[in-house]
């Protein structure tokens, strides 16, 4: 078997020994004489599987009982309209800070059901930086205030966690989510798609405060709802099992690792080093001011863009695989999650260098 560095944004890399666990499990798992993909999501098993999955979200990220874990379908995109629907009335201001391609999303969907007001917005420096909090124009009474604590495409990440007071704070975490510690009592929602650091496709994560259940409209629908899902154990209909699988076993394996706490150590000095390899070369370049670039997702340029094609296939050929950068952005991005071992940055930097003595 040959596994590749897969640097894709997402779907991401899993850890392997996760997959292994996959291949044994499929015809019999859990000794039922049926695949995950087979049993009912009320048996007993497989009860007992979420009830596990929700207690390793919950120990991973010390999230106290005040807040309901939620598995739910549909990813990250239909948060954005699951927050307006269920953190505010028609009417309401919410608050946003802009950017990024992922906030400018939430934004135009939240714009559908209540009045945004943007309370900063980078695009004036192509999304490279996150504009100073003393300058962000809040509404006071905001119904709630939204950010995207990592945009994945320009690779901008918040390395700290906004103000808001009494205003309840929403963030798509998608793709940063389990790198490192956080403190979700500062959060009224914390939502991400798994894709990226906790699992398959087809599961989203979303950790809401209790006390914030009762806001939705009255005309929500049903599987819209937070509540529906807190009251029924995210299972108010079929649920993704295999994803829900498969997404336990990460959440197991990135507590036998040691957490998050480990992971950010890990993750901090894979980031580093990638961007100092960049910062040390004059082929490379990352346009994004270094007090938010983001530990998840590392875009860079290459000075002559006449060499992506060969960048691409060289890198190919060298085991690294899914550097092609957003088509926004250009040029490359390298996107090393938690599954990205630090041998895969290593392997990268190593390629990059040898690329640029001959090319640069
Ligand atoms: N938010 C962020 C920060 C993302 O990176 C993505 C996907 N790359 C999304 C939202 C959309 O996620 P999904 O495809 O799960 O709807």
């Amino acid at each position: 078997m040959s596994r590749v560095y897969n640097f894709s944004p997402g779907p991401a890399a899993l850890p392997l020994k996760v997959l292994e666990r996959v291949r044994e499990d499929i015809p019999d798992w859990n000794s039922s004489g049926m695949s995950i993909m087979e049993v009912s999501h009320r048996s007993k098993t497989f009860m007992d599987l979420a009830e596990k999955a929700e207690q390793d979200v919950r120990d991973l990220l010390s999230i106290s009982n005040d807040y309901s874990v939620l598995f739910l379908q549909g990813g990250a995109t239909l948060q954005f309209a699951m927050t307006p629907l269920n953190l505010s009335q028609s009417g309401d201001v919410v608050d946003y800070v802009q950017t990024g391609s992922w906030s400018k999303k939430a934004i135009s969907e939240a714009a559908r059901f209540c009045t945004v007001n943007i309370v900063a917005d980078s695009s004036d420096s192509n999304f490279c930086h996150i504009p100073l909090q003393a300058e962000w124009r809040k509404t006071t009474n905001a119904a709630y205030f939204h950010y995207t604590a990592n945009e994945t495409i320009a690779g901008v990440e918040f390395h700290f966690i906004p103000e808001t007071a009494e205003v309840p704070l929403v963030a798509d975490m998608s793709s940063t989510i389990f790198s490192r510690p956080i403190d979700v009592n500062r959060f009224g929602v914390i939502y991400a798609g798994a894709q990226k650091n906790i699992g398959p496709a087809g599961v989203t994560l979303v950790i809401v405060r209790n006390d914030l259940l009762d806001r939705k409209r009255a005309d929500t629908p049903t599987l819209l709802t937070y509540k529906v899902f807190a009251d029924s154990g995210s299972m108010a209909n079929t649920p993704p099992i295999f994803s829900w699988y498969v997404t336990a076993l990460v959440l197991e394996e990135l507590k036998a690792q040691g957490g998050v706490v480990a992971m950010a150590k890990i993750n901090e000095s894979k980031a580093m080093k990638l961007y100092q390899a960049i910062d040390d070369s004059n082929l490379y370049n990352n346009p994004v001011q270094p007090d938010y670039r983001s530990w998840m997702n590392v875009p860079f340029v290459l000075r002559d863009a006449n060499l992506n094609t060969k960048f691409l296939a060289e890198s190919e050929s060298a085991g690294l695989f899914n550097l092609k950068g957003h088509r926004l952005v250009g040029g490359m991005r390298a996107s090393i999650y938690n599954a990205m071992p630090e041998e895969g940055v290593d392997a990268l930097i190593y390629f990059m260098q040898e690329f640029e003595k001959l090319n640069g």
